[in-house]
């Protein structure tokens, strides 16, 4: 089946800029890279996809569910790029109160919590304040908090770009680890390094417009 549909997406902020006409889809299990340069529009899709902003035309679909819908968010998990945590909170408090926000049952979160902190090697720092984590760290804990109500699909917005090698090392390891469990990953970068390694398909996308969709080789032969 399809995770994911957008059928000519719109996203106009009045000046000029945002996304045009954005046609593609994503199916179970798929790593989708979303691949273009600061400013094309990678943030602003991913927004409407996960119902932050509203398209100016167009629609599209979550496993079946209008975007936007409260059944369409029960199958996704979203780390938004500059995540900001409150940051007197330890990690183990921010995974606690997502779990909240998804509805995921307190017996549920209290097993899921420290699996999901050992998955992303803060198993260890879990009472620790946020505000001692590494960018690395804070970047992995944003990764476990996409996953508390192991959603099928997450929507992941530069995830590895702020980060030194070894951060960005170790968030593409876990991304891989996700895809091996399963999951739809929809990846914005603007780094070929991040999507040509795990992705099965990317868009190129530039001036909020889609230039071609394809296999990472396809893409990289016509460019
Ligand atoms: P990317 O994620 O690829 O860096 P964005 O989706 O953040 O791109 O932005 C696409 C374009 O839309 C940019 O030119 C940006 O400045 C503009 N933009 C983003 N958000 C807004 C907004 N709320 N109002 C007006 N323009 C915006
Ligand atoms: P992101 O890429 O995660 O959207 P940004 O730093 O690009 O983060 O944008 C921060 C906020 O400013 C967002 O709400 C975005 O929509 C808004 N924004 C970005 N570019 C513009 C712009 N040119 N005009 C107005 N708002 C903008």
């Amino acid at each position: 089946g399809l995770a994911i549909t957008a059928h000519e997406l719109t996203k106009d902020y009045g000046n000029g800029r945002g996304c045009r006409s954005i046609t593609i889809t994503v199916g179970e299990g798929e790593a989708f890279g979303f691949l273009g340069p600061n400013g094309a529009g990678k943030s602003t899709f991913v927004k409407m996809l996960v119902g932050l902003i509203r398209q100016t035309e167009g629609h599209g679909t979550i496993c079946g569910h209008p975007i936007g819908s409260l059944e369409a968010r029960r199958h996704f998990g979203y780390l938004p790029e500059l995540y900001r945590y409150q940051e007197w909170l330890s990690g183990e408090e921010v995974l606690q109160l997502h779990a909240r926000l998804c509805d995921v049952e307190a017996s549920e979160a209290k097993r899921r919590i420290p699996e999901l902190l050992d998955l992303v090697g803060l198993g260890l720092r879990g009472k620790d304040r946020v505000k001692m984590y590494s960018k690395g760290m804070q970047q992995r804990l944003g990764l476990a908090c996409a996953l508390v109500n192991d959603p099928p699909i997450v929507f992941l917005d530069e995830p590895a770009s702020a980060l030194d090698p070894l951060g960005r090392r170790d968030v593409r390891e876990l991304l891989r680890l996700m895809k091996a469990q399963g999951k739809t990953i929809f990846l914005n970068s603007h780094l070929l390094e991040d999507v040509e390694l795990l992705c099965d398909r990317v868009a190129l996308l530039n001036n909020g417009q889609i230039l071609q969709v394809g296999s990472v080789a396809d893409v990289l032969h016509e460019t």
